[in-house]
């Protein structure tokens, strides 16, 4: 059957105010190589019935070569080829379309994964480096009212090949020279898609890894060359700096105060803005990394020169790095994006206090592929 004739699993939407912190189980995608640990898929080649070095070779083709086609695998033995391809590549996505702008540099796919679930993707070519917005799960459970994620709720988490996926594609795409621009390599990626990486942990993690793994292990990217972005699942964060990976952390703040926060960000009903800082200071003193605090810039809502001033002394002398970001305001949205010399105001503010702040480029509006417009809507 054509992955496109399957239809959408269910969406569970949380109500007002409300949170889904468990995904919805509804079957796993099938296995893929980018799901296992290299231990693990020596093992699953030696359960194949053949020798463990196997394993290397289709690591070497996938994560280092990106080739995706078997009959491009010249040692591995053409009878072994189509066993071996359908037991560890799985299509686990299909492109249901593909939309570019900025002159084909910036680039958002549409994927419909196994089950029909829809998620995005976005590949941005600058001139020093690339960067792949992904996805970790099918829409998400958070609920934050500006985002267009948010508002439809969450159909699943996705696995980690899932994910390592989304990025190999746009390694593919980069190395065929099919992005103006030449051949180049993926030098970034940001789950900045949709979904909650926090909430769906363990596959983020394990992402993180095969993307980070020295080739032919994983695609050799460097760590600090990795962003995670979250609502400020404190737990979460404090298993995250635990893990002593090089990842930059990005904290979705948009507001320095509870009671605004609570409305933005729900889960800051359940962590407070100070404990979510507090677990964002104890990574960024662990890792020695700067914490990335976003903040996305609302008219009239959290962009008062009071609140730039509660924002900068709570940022004071702190390993962090404010992200500015104007905001892309979803279909029937009430909010729009702050004014011009309200949102110079705030960056002034911010310097003021020392804290180092960036208004975030907004690349991809045009295709609906800023932040938080990931909403897959047909
Ligand atoms: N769930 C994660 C990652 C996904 S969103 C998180 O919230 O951090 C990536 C960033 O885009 C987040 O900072 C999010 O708050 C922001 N965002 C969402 N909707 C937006 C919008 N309409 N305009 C601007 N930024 C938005």
């Amino acid at each position: 059957m054509n992955a496109q004739d399957l239809p959408t699993p269910t969406t569970t939407r949380p109500a007002p105010g409300k949170l889904l912190f468990e995904a919805p189980r509804r079957g796993k995608p099938p296995r893929h190589l980018a799901d296992l640990s290299p231990a693990d898929r020596k093992r699953a080649v030696t359960e194949f019935g053949l020798p463990g070095f196997r394993a290397a070779q289709l690591s070497k083709h996938y994560f280092e070569r990106l080739v995706d086609d078997p009959a491009e695998w010249p040692d591995v033995p053409a009878a072994l080829r189509e066993q071996l391809y359908k037991t560890f590549f799985p299509r686990l996505m299909t492109p249901v379309r593909e939309i570019t702008c900025d002159g084909g540099t910036t680039r958002k796919t549409l994927w419909r994964l196994y089950d029909g679930a829809l998620v995005e993707s976005v590949l941005m070519r600058y001139p020093d480096r690339v960067t792949m917005c992904v996805s970790s799960q099918a829409g998400c459970g958070m609920n934050c009212p500006f985002c267009a994620t948010g508002q439809a709720g969450l159909t699943r988490n996705l696995s980690t090949a899932e994910i390592v996926e989304q990025v190999v594609a746009g390694a593919r795409e980069l190395a065929r020279g099919e992005v103006p621009g030449g051949p180049g390599r993926v030098s970034n990626v940001v789950f900045m898609g949709m979904g909650e990486p926090m909430a769906n942990y363990k596959a983020v993690i394990d992402a993180v890894r095969r993307l980070t793994d020295p080739a032919p292990d994983g695609l050799g990217l460097s760590q600090r060359h990795i962003t995670v972005s979250t609502v400020g699942l404190v737990p979460a964060i404090e298993k995250l700096t635990a893990e002593r990976l090089n990842v930059t952390l990005a904290v979705s703040l948009h507001a320095p105060d509870d009671e605004l926060r609570d409305e933005l960000v729900p889960v800051n009903t359940r962590w407070k803005v100070g404990e979510v800082l507090g677990a964002a200071w104890d990574y960024a003193h662990t890792t020695k990394r700067r914490v990335s605090i976003e903040y996305a810039l609302i008219r009239d809502i959290n962009d008062q020169a009071w609140r730039a001033d509660l924002l900068g002394k709570r940022l004071r002398g702190k390993l962090a790095h404010v992200n500015l970001i104007p905001l892309n305001p979803t279909p029937g949205s009430k909010w729009t994006a702050s004014r011009p010399e309200d949102e110079d105001a705030f960056v002034r503010t911010l310097e003021a206090y020392g804290v180092p702040v960036t208004v975030r480029d907004t690349r991809g509006r045009e295709i609906d592929g800023a932040c938080g417009q990931l909403a897959a809507a047909g």
